[in-house]
Formats: C-alpha cells, sequence, structure tokens
C-alpha cells in the first residue's frame, strides 16, 4: 500500500460518531470525555476533576486574562473561602440573591460552631468587610483587585461541565474601588474594553447587553453581560461588569477621608470571568472530530505524528526529534507522539483533543526533506520543506486563528434572530435557533409584558443600537433592542 493510502485508511477506521447539529448536550459531554478535559465521574454533582490537558488549557486561557488585567492596574490578592454569616448577610440584596444557593458549614466535626460561616458563592462581602481596613485616605483611590479562586453554588438545575457547576474553578474576579461615581462608571467602560480585548483574543463571537433594570445583579445599580449562544440556542453569559454605586459601601462602611477632611463612601464595581469562557470555546469551535482549540490556548499547537514502516522506524523517529526541537525554540507548543498505537488511531485522538495543526512524517518525507502539515480547521494537507517549518507553523497558527474568529461571527450572527412583533415571533420562532431580538420603548412593564406573551425570559439590551421599528409591546417608538433567550 502506498503511503498516502495507508494514512487515509487508517484515519477512516474510527471516528467521533455523534452529530453536533443534532444532539449538542451529547457531542458536548463526549467531546470534552475523549479530549480529556475535565472527569465528570468525581461522586460529587457539579462538581469535576480537572486532568491534566484539560488544566493546562485553563491556565493558558486565565494566564491571558492575567496579563489583561496586570496591563490596565489591577493588582492580584487573596481571600479566605469561607465568610461568617453577620457579614455575609450585611447587604440585604445581595443576601436575597444568594443565600439560597450557597453551602453553609454549621460544624466542625460534632462541635456546632457559634456562627454559621458560608462558603464563597462569589466573594464580594468577605472581601470588603476587610478592604474598608485598607482605604483610609483618598490616595488609597482608585483600588483595583483581582483574585483567583473557587467559588461555590448550590446548582439545582441539571449540571454540565464547564458550563453549569457546583464549584466553579479558578473563577477570576476583580473588585474595585473609587473616591467618586464618574470613576466608577469609566471602570465598567475599562472592564468592558478588556473583556472584548480578552474574548476577541480567545475567538469568541459575543455581545455586550445591558441587563435591565428589574434584573440587575443582587447588590448592583447596574451591570453588562457579554452574552453568547451555544449550538443548543440557548444564551450563555460569558462574563459580568457590575456597577455597584453606594450599595456596598453603604453597608460595610467603607470610607475614605477627602481633601477637606470629611468621610466619603467609595464607590465600586467588579466583574469577573469563569471557566464557562473555555466551555464555550469548545461547544462553538467544535465539529464532529471533537474539539478545535484556539492555537492561543492550545496546549499542544503542533502534534508530530510518526508514520512507521517497518524496517525505517529509525530516521523517521530521528526527523521526528530535530523537527520537535526546531519547532520548541521557536516557541511553538510542540509534542511528538511516538506511541505504538496506529496513525490513524493518533490520528483521530489528536483531532479529538483540539490540536490545531498536525504534523505527519513518513519515511518519503524524510527522504525528500518535508513533512506534511494538516490543519485542524479545513483539514487541509500540504507538504513543506522542513527548513521552512517553524515560519509556516506559525504563520498557520495565526491563519487558523483568523478563520475561526470568521466563522465564530458568522455563528452567531445567524443565531441572534432580529423580529419586529410579538406574532412574528410566535409564527417564526423555535426554541434552538438562539435569542430572539424584539424592538423596544424603555419601560420596564412593555419588558415584563413581551416577556411574558413571548414566553421567553429577557436577557439584556444593546445600549448602543437604536431599534428600528415600534415597541413590541405599546406600539410606541423603539429606543433599543431587547433581547430575549433561555439561558445557561
Ligand atoms: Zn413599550
Amino acid at each position: 500500500m502506498a503511503e498516502n493510502d495507508k494514512r487515509s485508511e487508517q484515519s477512516r477506521k474510527v471516528t467521533f460518531s455523534i452529530d453536533k447539529s443534532q444532539n449538542f448536550p451529547d457531542w458536548y459531554d463526549r467531546a470534552i470525555e475523549v479530549a480529556k478535559i475535565v472527569d465528570a465521574r468525581y461522586p460529587i454533582k457539579g462538581m469535576n476533576a480537572w486532568m491534566p490537558y484539560g488544566f493546562k488549557a485553563l491556565k493558558l486561557m486565565l494566564s491571558k486574562m492575567e496579563f489583561l488585567l496586570d496591563d490596565t492596574g489591577h493588582n492580584e490578592v487573596y481571600f479566605p473561602l469561607m465568610i461568617p454569616e453577620s457579614v455575609f448577610s450585611k447587604e440585604a440584596d445581595f443576601l436575597r440573591g444568594f443565600n439560597g444557593e450557597s453551602f453553609i458549614v454549621t460544624q466542625a466535626g460534632e462541635t456546632e460552631l457559634a456562627e454559621r460561616l458560608y462558603i464563597r458563592p462569589t466573594s464580594e462581602t468577605g472581601m470588603y468587610d476587610t478592604v474598608k481596613l485598607w482605604i483610609k485616605s483618598e490616595a488609597d483611590l482608585p483600588l483595583k483587585l483581582y483574585q483567583t479562586v473557587n467559588v461555590f453554588r448550590h446548582e439545582t438545575k441539571q449540571t454540565r461541565p464547564l458550563m453549569r457547576v457546583r464549584e466553579i474553578v479558578k473563577f477570576k474576579e476583580a473588585h474595585t474601588f473609587h473616591a467618586n461615581a464618574e470613576d466608577a462608571a469609566q471602570q465598567v467602560d475599562e472592564a468592558i474594553n478588556v473583556y472584548k480585548r480578552f474574548f476577541d483574543m480567545m475567538l469568541l463571537p459575543y455581545k455586550v447587553l445591558r441587563t435591565p433594570s428589574w434584573d440587575t445583579f443582587p447588590g448592583a445599580e447596574y451591570n453588562y453581560d457579554f452574552m453568547s449562544v451555544i449550538p443548543d440556542g440557548k444564551g450563555i453569559e460569558l462574563a459580568s461588569v457590575i456597577n455597584l454605586g453606594k450599595k456596598f459601601s453603604l453597608a460595610f462602611g467603607i470610607q475614605y477621608q477627602n481633601s477637606q477632611n470629611d468621610y466619603s463612601y467609595v464607590y465600586q464595581t467588579c466583574y469577573g470571568i469563569s471557566e464557562r469562557t473555555l466551555g464555550t470555546i469548545m461547544a462553538i469551535h467544535g465539529d464532529n472530530n471533537g474539539l478545535l482549540l484556539p492555537p492561543i490556548i492550545a496546549p499542544t499547537q503542533a502534534i508530530i505524528v510518526p508514520i512507521y514502516y517497518a524496517g525505517k522506524e529509525q530516521p523517521v523517529n530521528k526527523a521526528c526529534a530535530e523537527i520537535r526541537e526546531t519547532l520548541e525554540k521557536s516557541n511553538i507548543r510542540t509534542s511528538l507522539d511516538s506511541r505504538q498505537n496506529t496513525a490513524g488511531e493518533k490520528f483521530y485522538e489528536w483531532e479529538a483533543k483540539g490540536v490545531p495543526i498536525r504534523i505527519e512524517v513518513g519515511p518519503k518525507d524524510v527522504e525528500n526533506g518535508s513533512a506534511v502539515v494538516v490543519r485542524r480547521d479545513t483539514r487541509e494537507k500540504k507538504p513543506v520543506k522542513v527548513e521552512e517549518l517553524s515560519n509556516h507553523i506559525r504563520m498557520t497558527l495565526d491563519d487558523i486563528s483568523i478563520n475561526m474568529k470568521k466563522r465564530a461571527d458568522a455563528y452567531l450572527k445567524e443565531r441572534i434572530l432580529h423580529f419586529d412583533t410579538v406574532e412574528d415571533v410566535k409564527k417564526e420562532y423555535k426554541e434552538r435557533l438562539g435569542l430572539v431580538g424584539l424592538p423596544w420603548c424603555g419601560e420596564e412593564r412593555c419588558g415584563r409584558s413581551i416577556e411574558e406573551k413571548i414566553g421567553i425570559p429577557t436577557i439584556g439590551y444593546d445600549e448602543h443600537k437604536g431599534a428600528k421599528g415600534k415597541c413590541a409591546s405599546c406600539g410606541n417608538p423603539g429606543k433599543t433592542e431587547m433581547f430575549f433567550g433561555r439561558t445557561y
């Protein structure tokens, strides 16, 4: 059998076997399992064990966020996991919002604790009670902090790895403190820009929506969500940017002394991203062969697969080792798969893991001084001279990123549906299609009434884009477009 025939013959032997477009939930669970991202068999529902490959991708992703936060003057801190009940309950809206889903420690061994301790579902209260001691005068402001911690929420809905979990791993949350309302509002804008840069790097499509006033984060003045859509048509909140105003500083007594020696309460913001981002990357970019990871977070950017023929292993192994060394010197994250499995099995496995580029090296390639480069996104194959390999791989990785972003943007555009009236939605919309947009006048009662009529919850509105038609509820001129959808 010719070398090329042998390659294609072997790669046909194994297939991924679940159609993503027909059965997204099963596809997602299987893709995560085969790629060894997390192990969902951990014996607590909604809490998963992270496996080496998945954890590396998560850390690469978070390192980009760290870079952006450091670059914009945030400093990293760490606060304890447990929050005393007396502190947790200081802000009434927050307590109402999170009380029902918090895990609470009530005893140590057999001894009941004097005060109940909340396992953080998010860190506002625990942090603010102590940070108030750090702020004395205006010179201490702005104070911009972030931490990377696990947070715990007792999800009662069906859990799904990385998307809806009870232990959110490495939640990256920022908290900022400002002298006045303008500075806090400006910080919200900065955070939105940081997140835009981040999600663009992650090749994710999103829409920034302002949450309607009746649905804001507990304890917030207002907030924005970065929304994307999962292939099952559900919206997913990738990040929240929240203006807390003075609600928490009043509840916690966070004050500073101004130049006239008066005390003023600080204004605050907070924002965070989680492992959901990685789940969404996998959900949107994967295909029927498994995952496709953006080169920027792929633990292995190029996998070298030797094509063995009896008696010719030695020169092939030598060429592969040399290629690996060259690519690593060029800072390309490279692995060499010299296991005894068939080439077909290896192709299947690395494709399922979403490695952007495969490099095949057989005896013929060694003779020609070249290697075959295969792109995971287009499956295009190309022989490349060994001395040109580093440059070629770097350029191809860039090209794959551009192609993935373009596809993802087109994908989101198809999943945001714009309608004029409630009747149109009722006639034309089916649940798995995506989010629904309707013109809205800005009145709460109209937002709620549309929500009720179409039976789909509000998500948020696009502040910067006016609406063309008439409010889908009252018929007055629409000020903006309100979006509706089921969400994770
Ligand atoms: Zn209206």
